[in-house]
């Protein structure tokens, strides 16, 4: 695919999430934190940084939140161009999409699921990012500022990065939507329009985009870091008691699906690795997917602290 067409079809999907008419809180939530986000990139970030030109860069580790900020941010990247290309003097047919690939950052910080790193692979292909991973230096664990500082070097033309932090994460509660780094790290503006949303937007929305979504959260993953310090999340423990499934809508009805009237109710996972299938094998639980959780304040407890 295309950047622009990756960028078109975020577009179709964000708009038809927000035509959705239901009576279901979950969902006119969903649609007013999208119209905020929307309203962050389109009318504060995209006016002071130019999407287009490699102000601005991504960081993407193949997680839930950073996926469903992308979605919104290339379906915004098109409303820019589109409305640029509108106001130009030339036809709209002559105008071509001015960038081939999205600036991406994955810091590959420690050993992490094969699961995560073949679908971080693959959507760098499917939404056209191109992807700059950092080098994992040993098998400690690299600190973070340290590794986009190497970044920075590297893209001096970055002015701001692209965040998908919510407030309910560690140390979120206070921060706000542009600003700048603290001082212990290199110095650019952190862009975080993701922080009003909580977990029952975030799994709406991805359920019903119907796009690919790491195959981790199928098997009771709902935070995803490293291989030595994260489980499925143990709330989610199937002998523990029933757990309601609140996205039944959002799965049956998904994006695409509708056409042909058929409501199925798989969601699009992507492939576990034979390595992980293994490791998997292991464990002596049955877990709900990652999508059965949605109390925020437990959205990490299948971390293990080191
Ligand atoms: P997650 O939900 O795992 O991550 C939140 C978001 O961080 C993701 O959606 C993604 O956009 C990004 N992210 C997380 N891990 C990676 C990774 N391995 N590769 C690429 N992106 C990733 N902390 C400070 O105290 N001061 C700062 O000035 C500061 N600046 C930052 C600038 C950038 C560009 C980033 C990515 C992080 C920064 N942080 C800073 C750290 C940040 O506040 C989070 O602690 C950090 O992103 C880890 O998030 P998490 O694992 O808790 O949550
Ligand atoms: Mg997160
Ligand atoms: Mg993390």
């Amino acid at each position: 695919m295309q950047l622009s067409k990756a960028a078109e079809l975020c577009y179709e999907i964000t708009n038809s999430y927000l035509q959705i008419h239901q009576e279901s809180q979950i969902i006119s939530s969903t649609q007013e934190a999208i119209r905020l986000t929307r309203k962050y990139l389109l009318s504060e970030i995209f006016v002071r940084w130019s999407p287009l030109n490699g102000d601005i860069s991504f960081s993407y580790n193949g997680g839930k939140d950073c996926q469903v900020l992308l979605l919104l941010y290339l379906s915004c990247l098109w409303e820019y161009f589109f409305i640029k290309a509108q106001n130009s003097q030339f036809d709209f047919e002559f105008q071509s999409f001015p960038m081939q690939r999205l600036p991406t950052v994955f810091i590959d910080q420690e050993e992490t699921f094969p699961t995560l790193e073949n679908f971080v692979l693959e959507t760098s292909e499917r939404y056209c990012l191109s992807l700059y991973e950092s080098q994992r230096q040993s098998e400690t664990a690299i600190n973070m500022a340290d590794a986009f500082r190497e970044f920075i070097k590297i893209y001096p033309e970055t002015a701001a990065i692209v965040i998908g932090i919510r407030h309910t994460d560690p140390y979120g509660e206070t921060l706000q939507p542009i600003q700048r780094t603290d001082s212990n790290w290199p110095d650019f503006m952190r862009l975080q329009p993701l922080l009003h949303w909580d977990l029952t937007n975030i799994w709406s929305f991805l359920l019903y985009s119907n796009e690919p979504i790491c195959g981790l959260y199928g098997e009771g993953f709902t935070s995803v870091g490293g291989v030595n310090n994260s489980l499925p999340n143990p709330y989610l423990k199937k002998d523990l008691s029933d757990i309601p499934l609140l996205f039944e809508w959002e799965i049956a009805h998904a994006f695409g699906k509708n056409a042909a009237g058929e409501h199925d109710p798989i969601v699009n996972t992507s492939p576990i690795s034979v390595v992980d299938k293994e490791r998997f094998s292991e464990y002596q639980d049955d877990y709900y997917p990652g999508w059965y959780l949605i109390d925020d304040t437990i959205e990490r407890a299948g971390r293990i602290k080191n």
